[in-house]
C-alpha cells in the first residue's frame, strides 16, 4: 500500500515524527509543479488524504489538477449557511463538470447555531465566533479522519501568506499547499488552457468570494485579491489556517 504508515502516527503526542516527515516533504516539493506536488501527497497518504475547497474564484484550477490525480480524493467544502447562492450552483456545476465523486457540504452543527447564533446575526457584532461555529469547528470535525490536507492559499494573496510553505505541519496533521508559489498570471494560463469556468461573481468585481455578509466587490485593480473579504476590519482570515494548540503559533504561512 502507498500510504505511509508513519503518517498514522502524526499526531501532537510525537511532534519529532511529523516535523521530519515535513521537513522531508517541503525540501522534495517546495519548488515543484502543483500537480507533483498533489501526486506525492496522495502517494503519501492515499484515503487519508482531504482536500479543502470554497469552490470561490480561484478554486478550479485546484480541483481541476486534483481531479486528474483522483476524482475521488474528499472534497470538504464549508457550506456556512451565509454563501452566495452562485457559490452554492457553482459548486454543483464544477463538481459535475470535473468528475469529482466525493464533494462533501460541510455544514454548523444545529446545536452551535442555536446556542450562539440563533438569529443568524452573529457576524454583525462578532466575526471570529460566526466563523468559529460555522467553518472552525465543522472542518475540525471533518478533518477527524484524516492525516493531510490540500489548500489552495497561495503567497501572492499577501498578509501572513507570503510567508507560505508548500508543505507545513498542523495540529498534528500535513498540509500542502500545491499553488503557494503561483501568482496570478500561471493561474489565468491555467484556466484558459483548460478552459475552466469561472465562478460568476467573479465578472462582477469580485476578486475573492466568501460569505455575501462580509465579502464586497473590489474596485482598485491593484489591490490585494483578498481585499474584499471583512473589508474595514483587521481579519484577514477566518480561523481555519490558525493552529489551535493553546500557545501554538498561528498556522497561516510560517517556514518549516
Ligand atoms: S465569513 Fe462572515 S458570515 Fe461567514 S462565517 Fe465568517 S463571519 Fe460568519
Amino acid at each position: 500500500m502507498a500510504y505511509d504508515q508513519t503518517a498514522t502516527q502524526l499526531k501532537p503526542t510525537v511532534p519529532d515524527l511529523a516535523a521530519s516527515l515535513v521537513a522531508r516533504l517541503d525540501a522534495e516539493l517546495r519548488d515543484a509543479h502543483p500537480l507533483t506536488i498533489l501526486r506525492k501527497a496522495y502517494e503519501t497518504f492515499s484515503d487519508k488524504l482531504a482536500l479543502v475547497s470554497s469552490f470561490g474564484a480561484e478554486s478550479a484550477v485546484l480541483l481541476h489538477l486534483a481531479a486528474q490525480v483522483s476524482k475521488d480524493i474528499p472534497v470538504l467544502f464549508l457550506d456556512t449557511g451565509m454563501l452566495f447562492g452562485q457559490t452554492l450552483d457553482y459548486r454543483k456545476g464544477l463538481a459535475a463538470t470535473l468528475g469529482l465523486t466525493q464533494v462533501r457540504d460541510l455544514r454548523p452543527a444545529f446545536a452551535d447555531l442555536a446556542v450562539t447564533d440563533p438569529k443568524s446575526d452573529l457576524w454583525r457584532t462578532d466575526t471570529d465566533a460566526c466563523c468559529h461555529i460555522r467553518k472552525v469547528l465543522p472542518l475540525d470535525r471533518a478533518l477527524g479522519e484524516f492525516d493531510g490536507w490540500i489548500t489552495g492559499r497561495k503567497r501572492f494573496h499577501g498578509g501572513d501568506r507570503l510567508r507560505l510553505a508548500v508543505v507545513e505541519a498542523s495540529d498534528g496533521k500535513i498540509k500542502f499547499n500545491p499553488l503557494a508559489n503561483w501568482g496570478k498570471a500561471e493561474l489565468d494560463a491555467y484556466v484558459a488552457e483548460h478552459d475552466l469556468p469561472a465562478h460568476p461573481l467573479v465578472s462582477q468585481g469580485f476578486p475573492s468570494v466568501g460569505c455575501w455578509p462580509c465579502t464586497k466587490p473590489v474596485d482598485d485593480p491593484n489591490a490585494d485579491v483578498r481585499a474584499g473579504r471583512w473589508a474595514g476590519q483587521d481579519k484577514t482570515e477566518c480561523g481555519i489556517h490558525v493552529a489551535r494548540a493553546p500557545g501554538a503559533a498561528p498556522n497561516v504561512g510560517e517556514g518549516i
